[in-house]
């Protein structure tokens, strides 16, 4: 199976690339991105500071230093604000962005945490149905990545992600 979901800290993943579920400003914060920057040491600040803050819906990338991942892609998910904000798009386009930098660093495999799911409250479901959707139509334009994992934090999570697989890639 090319794409996959499990439970698991992604700071100890041994992947080409994880993504972070960074903010605007990539000089760390909470939730995922203070576990990346934990593990991976403070070269990965220092790392960031040179990227010049990022998009949101955009992706940039950063070795991954002290982490077993070789490279970090930075990508900025939307705040949930209701839904019409253009939330859809902008989570959309976290997922193909982030696909497009770890092929641009010849990644071939890559694990997402849940974008936009905790402190910045998009819906479970809404978000898992997107992150899988759009990792699959963007593999197929991508053959150069051959794995590509959602690393859940909670067995609930793991469940609605595990859903959404079986549902749209069998
Ligand atoms: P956002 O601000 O994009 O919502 P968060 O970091 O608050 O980002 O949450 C995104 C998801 O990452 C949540 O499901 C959270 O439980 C999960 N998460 C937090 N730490 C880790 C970790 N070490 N590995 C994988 N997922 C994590």
């Amino acid at each position: 199976m090319k794409i996959n979901a499990i439970q698991a800290d992604i700071t100890q993943q041994e992947v080409d690339a994880i993504v972070n579920a960074a903010n605007t400003s990539l000089l760390g914060g909470g939730g995922v991105d203070g576990a990346i920057h934990r593990a991976a040491g403070p070269e990965l600040l220092a790392a960031c500071k040179q990227l010049g803050g990022c998009a949101t819906g955009d992706a940039k990338s950063t070795r991954g230093f002290k982490l077993p991942a070789r490279y970090v892609i930075h990508t900025v998910g939307p705040v949930w604000q209701g839904g019409e904000r253009g939330e859809a798009e902008l989570l959309m386009s976290c997922y193909r962005r982030s696909l497009e930098e770890a092929a641009s660093v010849n990644a071939r495999s890559v694990a997402f945490p849940s974008i936009s799911t905790g402190v910045y409250r998009y819906p479970i479901n809404e978000a898992a149905k997107l992150a899988v959707s759009t990792v699959k139509q963007t593999l197929d334009a991508i053959p150069s990545i051959e794995t590509v994992t959602f690393c859940c934090f909670s067995a609930e999570d793991l469940a609605v992600y595990q859903a959404c697989i079986n549902q749209l890639t069998r």
